[in-house]
């Protein structure tokens, strides 16, 4: 056990939660308040509509649930399919199976496409696969498109073309919880059905909402889905939001956070604004570690991610300990390897509230200290791998 304290500001490099904005910490500082007041109905509606923004949507119908990412995946899976529906998902990552072990334990028919950990959805798998499915049996398509665990973006435009090649009438679920709101998302334009993020992503507040958007399409299919649901029902939802009110009582600090977010997304011009934020400051990691020699776990350029950098240490060299160092001489907070890459890749997340000038702190690990990780050790560093954590991928 490890209970160093290091001096200094923690550096948090992990790709979610990730750092908050001072204005949005103190937008969040305050007292109790009754959501049955009636200044709540217009805050919430106002909560509802700034939210579409992040999805590059018009047409789809938000929804803010309490709950993470994951509650999210629930409530797509639940509300649009049926128990032995047949769904198609890539996986190639942590987030990606766990993704496909709810699927399972909710009963649906997964057909389960393994890509190599660095890769990404391949279009062409995706419509030769939908092209034999001559009786449109299968009731949707599932993508992870920013997978956590590697760094990699999938082409969630490159899948709908996929569909439509095959005149394919599944739905389109996407997992954008470390993608939405850093990387570009254009739900209308793609046609996603059901997207999904978590408010300690790129929305960069703390963790606890779960941001769910439905296509037209997709509360068609509401209609006739019978997966059980009761807490991320969108039919209860859909009977309280547009006179804005909710079905439970609404985590209000977290509510005036998101407002004050998508306040600072505006102010710096929009989501192509801040897209183009993330691609410079991603390019600027991925220039970092070709100069420090080391690799990326994402090989192929099409799959870069600029919401983390998955980087591999060298044969030899556990990547926790890296991890664990990185964290004991400079309180910088990494993201470790997960699952099977764990110890052999760490993790530097840049997506949500970031600047130049922060994310030049996670340099001095790289530069100094990934080829040799026990360099300057401090005291009671020894043994502070997380091991452990591999345990996920063993949930459920
Ligand atoms: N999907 C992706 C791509 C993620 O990165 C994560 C978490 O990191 C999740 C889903 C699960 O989200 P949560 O931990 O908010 O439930």
């Amino acid at each position: 056990p490890f209970s160093y304290t290091p001096p200094g500001r923690n550096h948090l490099f992990v790709p979610g939660p990730v750092n908050i904005h001072e204005r949005v910490l103190r937008a969040m500082n305050v007292p109790g308040q009754n959501h049955r007041d009636p200044w709540f109905a217009q805050f919430f509606k106002d909560c509802l509509e700034d939210s579409k923004l992040i999805y590059g949507t018009k047409e789809a119908t938000p929804f803010i649930f309490p709950g993470t990412g994951t509650g999210g995946w629930e409530a797509a899976l639940c509300n649009t399919l049926s128990p032995g529906d047949k769904v198609v998902c890539f996986r190639y990552g942590l987030f990606s199976h766990l993704w496909i072990d709810m699927m399972q334990r909710l009963g649906l028919d997964v057909h389960i496409v393994d890509r190599p950990w660095g890769e990404g959805a391949d279009e062409n798998i995706l419509e030769d696969i939908l092209r034999k499915d001559t009786e449109k049996k299968i009731k949707a398509v599932c993508v992870v498109h920013n997978e956590t665990t590697t760094g990699v973006t999938s082409d969630i435009a490159g899948c709908r073309q996929a569909m439509d090649a095959a005149s394919h009438p599944a739905l389109l679920l996407v997992d954008g919880v470390s993608s939405i709101g850093a990387l570009e998302f254009k739900m209308d334009e793609w046609r996603v059905d059901v997207a999904v993020t978590g408010s300690q992503k790129a929305l960069s507040l703390p963790t606890g909402l779960a941001f769910v958007a439905a296509s037209p399409k997709a509360l068609e299919a509401m209609k006739t889905a019978q997966l059980k649901r009761v807490y991320y029902d969108f039919a209860d939802m859909l009977r309280t939001n547009p006179s804005g009110s909710v079905p439970y009582t609404p985590s209000l600090p977290l509510l005036y956070g998101l407002r004050e977010s998508v306040r600072l997304l505006r102010e710096e011009g929009g989501m192509g604004a801040v897209a183009a934020r993330h691609h410079r400051l991603a390019e600027g990691v991925r220039r970092a570690v070709e100069g420090w020699g080391l690799q990326l776990l994402c090989k192929n350029p099409r799959w870069y991610s600029d919401s983390l950098t998955v980087i591999e240490t060298p044969p030899g060299v556990d990547s926790n300990r890296v991890v664990a160092l990185a964290y004991a001489k400079y309180d910088l907070s990494l993201g470790i390897g997960l699952a099977q890459v764990n110890g052999k890749v760490f993790r530097i997340g840049h997506l949500g509230n970031m600047n130049e000038l922060m994310l030049a702190r996670a340099a001095v690990l790289g530069g100094q200290h990934s080829r040799d990780p026990h360099q300057g050790e401090p005291r009671g560093v020894r043994g502070a791998g997380r091991e452990g954590e591999v345990d996920v991928w063993k949930r459920g």
